[in-house]
């Protein structure tokens, strides 16, 4: 009997003390008050800290297209479109710079190899977005101002610059010849490409 009552008081204490913190944060989330009550946002920025580091600034005039940001990054998430300039301009017109955020790390390590300074971390949060949609923001579409940090809230533009209707990468049949793996035979033996000696 007494173990049963103990049992009994245990369960109830338990059950209590959970119910407790559930009542809690149910009478938390009524006293605080919503996040536009706070900052109105989007109609004025949310004020940052000054290392904030946001979304990219990048600058669609000074870029030559060389690369070097697209290979310094470790997830392999910059896309660079480019043509020939016509004659008799030489180097690359950009056409296309797609950073796509699923992927991107925020790391900071495409900014140091950039010869032209044109790519820095800015602090822009406008071109975040709930879905998986819009994660990729192609850089060469957005306005100058608004790509370079300069101009914000423009939602228009923003929707315009995450526009992508292919895949900005698929994989060709080398990369997908090198990355499957061999069959095995009917020996039991893995494929190769080796020839058998004659
Ligand atoms: S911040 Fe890092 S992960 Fe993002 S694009 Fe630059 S190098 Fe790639
Ligand atoms: S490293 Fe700089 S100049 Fe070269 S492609 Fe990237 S952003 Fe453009």
């Amino acid at each position: 009997m007494r173990t049963w009552l103990r049992n009994v008081y245990r369960a109830t204490a338990t059950i209590a003390a959970g119910m407790y913190v559930t009542l809690w944060y149910f009478v938390q989330t009524f006293r605080r008050r919503p996040f536009t009550a706070h900052f109105a946002y989007p109609e004025r920025p949310v004020p940052i800290r000054p290392r904030y580091r946001g979304f990219h600034r990048f600058d669609l005039t000074t870029c030559i297209g060389c690369d070097k940001c697209a290979r310094a990054c470790p997830v392999d998430c910059i896309y660079i479109e480019k043509e020939k300039a016509p004659p008799p301009a030489k180097g690359f017109v950009v056409t296309g710079f797609k950073i796509d955020y699923t992927k991107c790390m925020f790391c900071a390590l495409c900014v140091d190899p950039c010869p032209v300074d044109c790519i820095f971390m800015g602090s822009n949060y406008d071109i975040s977005t709930y879905t998986r949609d819009g994660c990729i923001v192609d850089y060469a579409k957005l306005p100058l101002n608004v790509a370079w940090g300069q101009a914000t809230l423009n939602p228009t533009a923003i929707h315009e610059s995450k526009r992508v209707s292919l895949p900005v990468w698929t994989k060709t049949a080398e990369v997908a010849k090198a990355t499957t793996p061999p069959q095995p035979t009917d020996a039991g033996q893995p494929a190769t490409d080796k020839q058998p000696p004659t």
